[in-house]
């Protein structure tokens, strides 16, 4: 649903990409977990249907859509439109956004070459990835320490002759797993002199660098989220050289702040296609059993499950749709509540839209046999990853806190009859 006209161009993209999820990926979703099989094969080979809906998709011209116009690579989109699709794509959440090229976190670290990477970076890592030869991870979270701060934040990326060496533990590095999986943007501190915000800087790592290692891939509630994974890796003495580092030493903080603005509502657009799909399967389910002599639909609270589901998807839309075009017409600095809000509501909502569809599927909500389970699984993980609720709601509150003071002020202000009211 958009709350505007959108462009000939775009409906016939979102036609298109409605046709190819509805038709080929959620049909292709038991083969391709098929295909994975067990054990430690999960993790050594993508199902070949995958290349084949890759194929298909860039053909469609379903392609990098997320990559917006500000960006000559891009497919020319806003953020507007982008979630319109993009929602589309999170019906079939394991497979729709890799088959299009715009699956995280390779869109977000695109997005980083594409903003700050020198030519040198984009030819050797930006074209791969816009091409989906190869995929990418981004290293930030430390078991050591409380990573929700990205101050704490204590890999070392030390200068050692013409490079850098990098030394730290990371972990739920999300797509380090993945066999295609060749370069890593780290997080670390370069230069322990620098403010707070100051210490931090991004280096590029290829992942077949001496002393890259994946230590093991961690589970969410018993998922692997197999190939792509989230992983422990360490970074041993691995070397890299100076022309590795992403916009300048320091520059960190920068840097994820530009990525990590659009990137996250693309998680709460794909968000949304998943609370449809319980929605959908929701309504199938309680018409077609029954018990205590009527459908299950036909029990009251059954409808007010239902009516509650829509309201809140109705709802979470709204605010998705109004940061994505808060980016495209203030950018995504001066979108930050609008972003943040979304962040926040967005997974909660669909959350206990995902819990309603479970119950009503009974034990079969929790099973294998509906992607109920696994979504709600990915979904509780969006309160923690890129940034937990409470980080983002703190900065809402503060950032409401401004708004309402500087209002305050600017009253005070013309009732002194010093210039006019600034709302
Ligand atoms: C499935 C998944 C995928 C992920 N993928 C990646 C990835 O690709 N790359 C990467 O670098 N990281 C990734 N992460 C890590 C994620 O970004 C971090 O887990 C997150 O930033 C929180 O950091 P932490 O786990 O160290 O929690 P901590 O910082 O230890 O925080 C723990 C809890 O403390 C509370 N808290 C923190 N600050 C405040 C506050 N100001 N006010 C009130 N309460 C607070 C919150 O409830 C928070 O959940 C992923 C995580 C998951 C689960």
């Amino acid at each position: 649903m958009s709350l505007v006209q959108l462009s000939p161009r775009v409906e016939e993209l979102r036609r298109l990409l409605t046709d190819f999820v509805q038709s080929e990926c959620i049909p292709a979703e038991a083969e391709y977990q098929q295909a994975l099989g067990s054990g430690p094969q999960r993790w050594q080979a993508v199902p070949a249907v995958m290349e084949r809906l890759k194929r298909r998709a860039r053909k469609l011209g379903l392609w990098n859509l997320f990559l917006t116009k500000e960006y000559r690579e891009g497919a020319g989109l806003t953020n507007y439109e982008y979630a319109v699709l993009c929602e589309i794509m999170g019906h079939s959440p394991n497979i729709a956004p890799e088959a299009c090229n715009c699956s995280a976190p390779d869109t977000g670290n695109m997005e980083v070459f594409a903003k700050y990477g020198t030519a040198a970076q984009k030819e050797r890592w930006l074209k791969p990835l816009l091409e989906g030869r190869i995929r990418s991870a981004f290293a930030m979270t430390e078991p050591a320490v409380a990573s929700s701060d990205a101050t704490n934040i204590c890999t070392r990326i030390e200068r050692q002759g013409g490079g850098y060496v990098v030394n730290g533990r990371k972990w739920w590095i999300s797509g380090a797993g993945h066999p295609n999986c060749a370069v890593f943007l780290a997080m670390g501190k370069a230069d322990l002199a620098g403010g707070k915000h100051g210490q931090q800087s991004i280096v590029v790592v290829p992942a077949g660098a001496e002393g890259v290692k994946v230590v093991r891939p961690l589970t969410v509630f018993g998922y692997d989220d197999a190939p792509h994974g989230h992983c422990e890796v360490v970074f041993d003495n691995v070397w890299v050289p100076a022309e590795n580092m992403v916009l300048g030493e320091g520059r960190g903080f920068e840097v994820i702040q530009g990525r990590l603005g659009p990137g996250r509502i693309h998680h709460c657009m794909r968000s949304l296609g998943m609370g449809e799909r319980a929605v959908e399967l929701m309504v199938a389910r309680v018409q077609s059993r029954t018990t205590f002599g009527r459908q299950i639909v036909e029990h009251g609270v059954v409808l007010d499950y239902i009516a509650k589901s829509r309201m809140e998807l109705e709802a979470a839309r709204m605010l998705v749709l109004r940061a994505a075009d808060m980016i495209d017409k203030v950018g995504a600095k001066n979108a930050r509540k609008e972003i943040a809000m979304a962040k926040v509501l967005v997974p909660s909502a669909v959350l206990a839209i995902l819990d309603r569809a479970i119950q009503m599927f009974g034990a079969a909500g929790v099973g294998p046999d509906t992607p109920l389970a696994e979504f709600w699984a990915g979904m509780r993980t969006l309160r923690i990853a890129d940034g937990p609720d409470e980080v983002h709601t703190r900065q809402i509150a503060q950032l409401e806190i401004r708004e309402q003071n500087a209002k305050m002020a600017a009253r005070k202000r013309s009732a002194a009859g010093v210039g006019p009211p600034k709302l």
